[in-house]
């Protein structure tokens, strides 16, 4: 069984992966700070996290995937003060437009969405642990990790505190981002300030910095040694730098086997940014007419470890693209093709199987791996040009394509329209029943659910005073 190779941050190198206990990968994912819509590098991000888990999947492995929700830091607290409402009541907002995003992307859920509101009592108590520890003191009702207690403190990012002009051991730092130079003392808990919001703690009222909530939140769900941990390149310093003092000055263990970390997306070649006017969310796209697979295909057009220049030409590529996977999918069942099967359509999909794998394999090369999937359609239609694919070599190409989209996710819907069996009268007249049934009930969302799987298999429904009329779509 070929082994999945994946860069490893840490190492600085490619590395065969394995879970420890071989079977299930445990995954932690940093999540997003739910102060505003995500942005399409955010969601780069997280499609990235996205494709890994899919793929750590295709391989046979069980998934355990942990995404942190950051609902306190200083820009939650900015944004719910500028709104006049509450923390909560603010961040549930945009969490909510955080899971209609990741939806849309297609992006599987993962396994827990922890937020740090709710796990103040483990961040305390790991806080506890590195006073106990000697990795950290208290001063003025905060608390501050010591960097230089912990030798392997820059052991991810290649930073050198003794090295760094001034003396790194006297700065204390209290904001949660701060570049290269500045690496010093960071905070663990903060003391309270007036009008923010504030937990009890056995160092006075106060809440946690942002770093210790992945360390906390990982513990508490996946355990001391992660397999995998990823996030965004600007996360290797201070965030995840911090988070390797932080659980393994707590734990003394390897805080985490692989680090993986993807590159940004920048816009028409440069950074995004809301005041050069080249920031966009998605539904921004989605507003514009573009569909969400091939925002997802445009997404993936680099390979996570490069730059991506999103492009406004680019995404018109990509509408393309996927235009012409749909079409290739929506033609392959209908076409009138001979009995039987063909040893060379045999060899193409084996072929193509072989490949697919051998480019994720090597670092999770999706762009390889999308040509493997254009190079087989390629083959095909001039299998279909010559007169030469046949009825069953169908089923093993769809069988192909389904493979590859459960990594991919991007011709999800259009597979499952093609794969749907031809759906009879009376199972229609049935279900119509059901749904009005439904409806006298107050059930209307069980309705819906039944309009739209009817409306999947092409089924249009009409309500009429009189009832509800259908024809085929
Ligand atoms: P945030 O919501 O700001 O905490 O960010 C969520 C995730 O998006 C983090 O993993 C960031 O590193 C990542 N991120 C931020 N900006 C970009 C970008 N331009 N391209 C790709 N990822 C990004
Ligand atoms: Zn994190």
């Amino acid at each position: 069984m070929p082994m999945l190779q994946l860069y490893n941050s840490l190492t600085k190198g490619k590395e065969a992966f394995q879970p420890a206990d071989g079977h299930t990968a445990r995954v932690y994912s940093c999540g997003p700070t739910v102060y505003d819509f995500a942005h399409i590098g955010n969601l780069r991000t997280f499609v990235f996290n996205d494709i890994l888990c899919r793929y750590l999947r295709f391989k046979g492995f069980e998934v355990r995937q942990v995404m942190n929700l950051t609902d306190v830091d200083d820009k939650t607290i900015a944004g719910a003060q500028a709104e006049g409402i509450s923390l909560s009541e603010y961040t549930q907002k945009y969490t909510q437009y955080f899971f209609e995003d990741i939806d849309t992307l297609n992006i599987q859920p993962a396994w827990k969405y922890p937020k740090a509101t709710e796990h103040i009592p483990q961040m305390q108590q790991m806080v506890q642990k590195l006073i106990d520890n000697g990795h950290a003191y208290v001063a003025d009702g905060s608390v501050y990790y010591d960097i230089s207690s912990f030798a392997d403190y820059g052991k991810l990012s290649g930073i050198r505190p003794e090295e760094l002009s001034g003396s790194a051991e006297f700065s204390r730092l209290e904001g949660d981002q701060y570049e290269r130079e500045e690496a010093g003392d960071f905070v663990l808990w903060k003391a309270a300030k007036p009008n923010e919001p504030a937990w009890d703690s056995p160092w006075g009222p106060g809440r946690p910095g942002w770093h210790i909530e992945c360390s906390a939140m990982s513990t508490a769900y996946l355990g001391p040694t992660l397999d995998i941990h990823t996030g965004a390149v600007d996360l290797i310093f201070p965030h995840h730098e911090n988070e390797i003092a932080q659980s393994e000055g707590a734990t003394g263990q390897q805080f985490c086997r692989f680090w993986v970390h993807g590159e940004h997306l920048i816009v028409e070649g440069q950074k995004m940014s809301k005041s050069l006017g080249n920031f966009f969310t998605l539904r921004d796209l989605v507003e514009q007419g573009y569909s969400p697979p091939a925002i997802r295909h445009q997404l993936l057009t680099a390979h996570y470890r490069q730059q991506l220049n999103f492009t406004m030409e680019g995404l018109q590529q990509s509408e393309r693209t996927v235009e012409r996977l749909n079409t290739f999918i929506q033609r392959l069942p209908r076409l009138p093709l001979p009995e039987g099967t063909s040893e060379q359509a045999g060899e193409i999909v084996a072929r193509a199987h072989q490949d697919f794998e051998a480019a994720m394999d090597d670092d999770l090369n999706v762009p390889g791996a999308m040509g493997v999937v254009f190079e087989l359609i390629k083959q095909v239609n001039m299998m279909i040009d010559a007169g030469q694919l046949h009825t069953e070599d169908c089923e093993i190409i769809f069988e192909f394509l389904t493979e590859a989209d459960s990594v991919l996710g991007i011709m999800t819907q259009q597979l499952a329209a093609a794969q749907v069996e031809p759906i009879l009268d009376e199972e229609i007249e049935a279900l119509i029943a059901k749904r009005q049934a439904a409806r006298e009930h107050g059930e209307y969302e069980q309705a819906d659910e039944i309009r739209d799987q009817l409306t999947a298999q092409g089924i249009i429904l009409e309500d009429t005073p009189t009832g509800t009329l259908w024809r085929r779509g």
